[in-house]
């Protein structure tokens, strides 16, 4: 027997070929697992038995002659905020202890059809609200490159699984940069698509018009294959757009001479000079394979995380009212039933929860609804109108996905604003709705993962996945040097 693969696409090949069984790859990972993840707390819940279950099942194919599809005994993770039918699915909050879900998220669904196994749920910040996992009710996830550091938020649980080679992939979710900041904190791949490529459906809402699900994986070509698998239509899913599945593995190989790559020169300050080193050397990398920097201005993405923290806030407060003890979960009982909902919701929701809510509430209130919510959808579409003017000369654009590479866990926990300005590069392209990811791209002097930001516009995937596989190219062949 060949040595073990490691990639989802290595795994898949192997056990189609019935070079290799489903139930061995399944085994190394949860030996993984067991030997790192009391260290790490990157799961809620690990799903052993049915996994082992399916691994079996695909096996079986195999020995029948018959193919069990494109991703034949993958490993995945999925986030706990992806609907799993009969497994708990908590988003990390105590509002929801107890609940099963009565059917699987569209992704969920894809994923198993396509033979993958998931391994279980990772943990996040509560309703995928922080940028740290700290916000989670159940504990933090620690970072697998540096466990005094976080992973990373608000599906810091998903990245670390990669990190940790719990799994070869896992799914997140990203609404103002949940995907890219964790995986950037890791040191892994993580990809927000163009809203309305993945189905939503099963998704539990924080803010419907900006969230997103997106893979997590070692490596370029892995991202591309899950989007590949998660994405297309969904008649589930209203806003999901009506075409097929993105073609993505078939341009990884593609050069990016010519290509025109935007350098923002209005960019937001702030960043850490490790971090900007790592940005210049990602556009000499590409300089130096052919492409062209191109300089680009965007004056209103300095407006982008105050709107975002008006907008999504008022998403979740109207979002999160659905958890009033009577439909999902928990239930603390009282006199009356107003009496009911706010005990249930005063000991079920935790402090940032109840922090957005408000926000949101009070943004959406009358006399206030134009000075706050409106206005923030007018700075929306300035954003994404300064976007078209960007990719009107630049194919992608490249920015840090985060300021500041991982940071000492309870360093920023009672402090929002400094949390929230983690996600100050990653906000912008969930306001337009566009496609970005996060490419490893070398480290800080002390040796934490830098990962370089690629946006691309609307269904721009193709153009974002040739350059971040030249700059992982680029990694591989300096032997991660320069
Ligand atoms: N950190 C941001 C927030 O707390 C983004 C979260 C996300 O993308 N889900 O809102």
């Amino acid at each position: 027997m060949s040595a073990t693969p490691s990639t989802a696409f290595e795994i898949a090949a192997a056990v189609r070929a019935g070079s290799v069984r489903a139930i061995d790859v399944l085994e190394a990972h949860l030996g993984r697992i067991a030997a790192r993840e009391t260290d790490i707390h990157a799961f809620n819940l690990v799903t052993a038995d049915e996994a082992r279950a399916a691994a079996t099942r695909i096996d079986d194919l195999v020995a029948a002659g018959r193919d069990p599809g494109p991703l034949a005994g993958v490993p995945i993770a999925l986030k706990d905020n992806m609907c799993t039918r009969g497994v708990p699915t908590t988003c990390s909050s105590r509002i929801l202890e107890g609940w099963k879900p009565p059917y699987d998220a569209t992704v969920v669904s894809r994923l198993a059809a396509m033979g993958a196994v998931s391994v279980g749920k990772t943990n996040l910040d509560e309703f995928a609200m922080g940028s740290s996992t700290e916000n989670s009710a159940f504990g933090v996830t620690l970072n697998p490159r540096d466990t005094s550091r976080v992973a990373g938020g608000s599906s810091g649980g998903s990245a670390a699984a990669v990190a940790a080679a719990f799994a070869p992939v896992s799914l997140g979710s990203d609404t103002g940069g949940s995907i890219r900041q964790p995986a950037a904190l890791c040191g892994v791949v993580g990809v927000k698509p163009t809203y309305g490529t993945v189905s939503r459906y099963g998704l539990v809402a924080f803010a419907s018009s900006l969230d997103q699900i997106g893979p997590f994986s070692a490596d370029v070509r892995d991202s591309a294959l899950i989007l590949e698998s998660i994405s297309g239509h969904d008649p589930l899913d209203s806003t999901s757009i009506p075409q097929g599945p993105l073609d993505l593995v078939s341009v990884l190989d593609h050069d990016v001479k010519g290509m025109r790559i935007g350098r923002i020169t209005d960019m937001p300050e702030g960043a850490d000079p490790d971090v900007l080193g790592r940005l210049e050397a990602a556009f000499d990398a590409l300089r130096a394979a052919g492409a062209t920097i191109v300089d680009v201005e965007l004056p209103s993405l300095k407006y982008g995380l105050t709107a975002y923290y008006l907008i999504a806030p008022a998403e979740a407060s109207s979002n999160l009212a659905r958890y009033d003890g009577v439909r999902y979960g928990r239930r603390v009982d009282a006199v009356d039933t107003n009496s009911m909902y706010m005990a249930t919701r005063a000991a079920g929701f935790g402090d940032e929860v109840k922090r957005r809510i408000m926000l949101g509430t009070y943004a959406l209130s009358a006399g206030y609804y134009d000075a706050y919510y409106g206005k923030a959808l007018k700075v929306r579409r300035l954003i994404s109108d300064d976007f078209a003017r960007a990719y009107a000369t630049a194919d992608v654009l490249l920015t840090p996905t985060s300021p500041i590479p991982a940071f000492k866990v309870g360093e920023k926990a009672d402090d929002p604003l400094s949390m929230y300005l983690c996600d100050i590069y990653t906000i912008p392209t969930n306001l337009a709705g566009h496609p970005a990811m996060s490419v490893p791209f070398g480290e800080s002097r002390d040796g934490l993962p830098i990962g370089v930001q690629v946006m691309a516009s609307t269904l721009g995937e193709q153009p974002m996945f040739k350059v971040a596989s030249a700059l992982e190219r680029h990694m591989n062949s300096s032997g991660g040097r320069s």
